[in-house]
């Protein structure tokens, strides 16, 4: 722990906080148009699936140039409706990440299946492709890559392991709505790609929703039916499915959000670039190491997870919060040490670049609307914290009078 932090200086007011995520103020935007998408669906009290929900699925699927998405009601039943219709169950093995949230290795669970943990790089936090083919054996079936915080996995090594293999792809891009891989989307870099629509992803809607992209009509058609029970129409039911449907108030909100996404991207493209010359201008670069971003891949930065060298990390954090600086840890626990995984038998030590990445990362606020002056608030509250001597001293940090974005 530090003892001596700096205290904050006049021109930090403590009454402004730099909020992890702000969802009021990207709201407040578009507030009018939400209402009245809203209201259309309450007049034709058309609830469940309809029309919204074709048009989303058209446009999401035109978004990330897939042949079709299907609607579901979350990011979890997308992973668990794609192995669903990929036939994965009891006795097959899915390769994915220990360095991810809960819900991707428990939709591999949730079939009978059993998740094959490797370890991943530490440059990009994402699936070590070397590993993959390690633990590549004859049971298994898939490999669920995780395009971690808005950034594609090297998929390259990937689709030839699944061609020489016959491995089917299903990519968790749960945070990756947007962005790329050699000028490829997220979402049609595998067999089939998996979205959520969870409150802070980079497309959230008003709850809950999720959607599958696919280029193959048989896994399509497949999907569709397995979301409403394995009906085929008129009550027939050719197998058991799930009841995960997306629904039209979603659709009618998303659809809405739709239309700026490419403009959010881009405002938390430029935070992460800010951020960049921040963390070099004030000296910091010898403290964090920053996400780096691969040419020809689009990182959409859901999150923005630096870390924190020498141990430093829970110090970091403790400053940042006493100073109302927004802050999070994703992950504090890899998945391969998770109670509910005992029975998997692994331990502590086997996925060191995880187990790493847990203890050493902390993700800044990205949100689009953040703006230059909550972003030097942060950075000068990392300096205070780590006792880093900052740059132009006697310069004035202004924040601005609204919680407008500043230009
Ligand atoms: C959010 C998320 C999910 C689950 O999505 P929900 O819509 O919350 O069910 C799955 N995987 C990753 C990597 C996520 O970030």
């Amino acid at each position: 722990m530090s003892e001596s932090i700096l205290p904050l200086s006049a021109a930090t007011p403590a009454t402004t906080p730099v909020p992890m995520i702000d969802l009021v103020e990207q709201y407040e935007s578009i507030a009018d148009d939400v209402r009245q998408a809203v209201d259309h669906v309450f007049s034709t009290q058309h609830f469940v699936m309809g029309d919204e929900v074709a048009e989303f699925e058209r446009e999401v699927a035109h978004y990330c140039d897939s042949r079709d998405a299907i609607g579901c009601a979350s990011g979890s039943d997308a992973l668990l409706l794609s192995l669903m219709a990929l036939n994965i169950g009891p006795g097959d093995e899915v390769i994915t990440s220990p360095y991810t949230f809960f819900a991707t290795a428990s939709s591999i669970t949730r079939t009978g299946a059993t998740p094959v943990f490797v370890d991943i790089d530490p440059s990009t936090f994402n699936l070590d492709p070397v590993g993959v083919e390690a633990a590549l054996s004859p049971r298994t079936r898939a490999i669920m890559p995780v395009h971690l915080f808005g950034r594609c996995a090297d998929m390259e090594p990937l689709w030839r392991m699944a061609v020489r293999h016959n491995l089917a792809i299903v990519e968790d891009a749960a945070q990756a709505i947007g962005a790329t891989f050699d000028g490829r989307h997220a979402g049609v870099l595998g067999t089939l790609g998996c979205f959520s629509f969870f409150p802070t992803k980079n497309l959230g809607g008003a709850g809950d929703g999720g959607m599958i992209t696919s280029d193959d009509a048989d896994l399509t058609t497949r999907l569709r039916r397995l979301r409403v029970h394995g009906d085929a129409g008129r009550y027939q039911h050719v197998e058991v499915g799930i009841n995960s449907r997306l629904d039209a108030l979603q659709a009618a909100v998303l659809r809405v959000k739709l239309r700026h996404l490419t403009t959010w991207t881009q405002q938390r493209q430029e935070n992460a670039a800010r951020y960049e010359h921040l963390v070099e201008e004030h000296g910091l670069s010898d403290y964090i190491d920053l996400p780096s971003a691969d040419p020809g891949c689009n990182h959409v930065y859901n999150q923005y997870v630096v870390r924190v060298r020498e141990g430093r990390r829970d110090e970091l954090i403790d400053g940042l919060r006493a100073r109302q600086v927004g802050c999070a840890i994703y992950y504090p626990q890899p998945l391969h040490l998770q109670d509910c995984f005992a029975s998997l038998r692994y331990q502590e030590g086997d996925f060191p670049e995880a187990e790493r990445a847990s203890a050493e990362t902390i993700a800044l606020p990205i949100y689009p609307e953040l703006g230059a002056a909550r972003q030097e608030l942060v950075v000068r509250a990392m300096c205070e914290t780590l006792g880093v001597g900052m740059a132009h001293r006697g310069r004035t940090f202004s924040l601005p009078q609204s919680n407008k974005r500043a230009a």
